[in-house]
């Protein structure tokens, strides 16, 4: 892996590159309790990073550890690590705590033993027309058995597999199911279809984030007149869409081309929820 044009902060000073931050004995390194968030950087613009701060500790707060930093002290670091980099180039934004120490039992956190890091490295926004996903056998874990409330580290084995069986099979994402068997997210964005010129996307029902660019989108669609329905959505809703597009931090709106069989090509409200991203993130709504 290339981990040039990477900066991170910890411990009140910068590192370039991967540093190592973790032992054998940390909790995280362990058992996984880790939690992150995704921001970016781009044409001089960090469209909702108090959110993506915020929810950083919140995710920390869901997994029984308290967060160390201010909201304001994050953005404002991430302020500073955005200065070392091309000002041309985007940037990915990675605000991280993790567990340090053993809890109340063994294999408990201790709320109070835990570091945080900011990483910040280049990685270019997408410029491919959009991508391609399939559906998996796998399915989002609910509420009781994980805490999916988390942008937690966690959580991903399960959201890797399922983006693994669809690379394998030639695609670029999967299509995840909650428990019922309702379409609940891709594995690493949320989703929302176009039927006759009403736009819907499943309901947060605990299965799946809820995500900051989700919730953005809607808003600015609704802001423009859109209908925009959050509903219970099957994958035969999807199979028989007029348009299917994903949202989230790393590449915001990105036009899903086909699932499966069916093609949808870029879609004209994917495109409309495009520019009316980019006018929000650079100040012009
Ligand atoms: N679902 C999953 C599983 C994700 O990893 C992400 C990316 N954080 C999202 C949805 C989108 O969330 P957001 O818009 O807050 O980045």
């Amino acid at each position: 892996a290339d981990f040039s044009k990477t900066w991170t902060w910890y411990n009140g000073d910068w590192h370039e590159g991967n540093p190592p931050l973790m032992g054998p004995r940390s909790h995280a390194f362990w058992l996984g309790s880790s939690v992150f968030d995704g921001a970016r950087v781009f044409e001089g613009v960090m469209p909702d990073l108090d959110l993506h701060c915020a929810r950083t500790n919140n995710s920390a707060r869901a997994l029984g550890m308290n967060p160390t930093m201010e909201v304001g002290q994050m953005m404002e670091l991430t302020n500073e690590g955005a200065s070392k980099f091309n000002k041309d180039h985007a940037i990915y934004v990675r605000p991280t705590y993790w567990g340090v120490g053993e809890g109340a039992g063994v294999i408990s956190v201790n709320p109070d033993e835990i570091d945080f890091c900011l990483t910040m490295f280049e990685a270019p926004m997408p410029t491919a027309p959009g991508i391609r996903i399939t559906s998996t056998a796998f399915r989002r874990p609910t509420l009781e058995c994980m805490p999916v409330n988390a942008k937690a580290g966690c959580l991903y084995p399960n959201n890797s597999r399922c983006l693994n069986e669809a690379i394998a099979k030639g695609f670029d994402n999967a299509l995840v199911c909650d428990m019922l068997g309702n379409v609940a997210e891709l594995a690493t964005a949320n989703i929302f279809m176009v039927k006759n010129g009403i736009v819907k996307t499943p309901v947060p029902n605990g299965t799946f984030l809820n995500g900051i660019t989700r919730q953005r989108v809607i808003k600015l669609l609704r802001d423009a007149g859109l209908q925009v329905e959050e509903q219970t959505l099957s994958l035969d809703d999807f199979r028989t869409a007029d348009e299917v597009f994903a949202t989230g931090n790393y590449s915001k709106v990105t036009s899903v081309l086909a699932y499966d069989t069916s093609e949808y090509g870029t879609g004209p409200i994917a495109q409309k929820a495009k520019e009316l991203y980019w006018s929000f993130a650079h100040d012009q709504l």
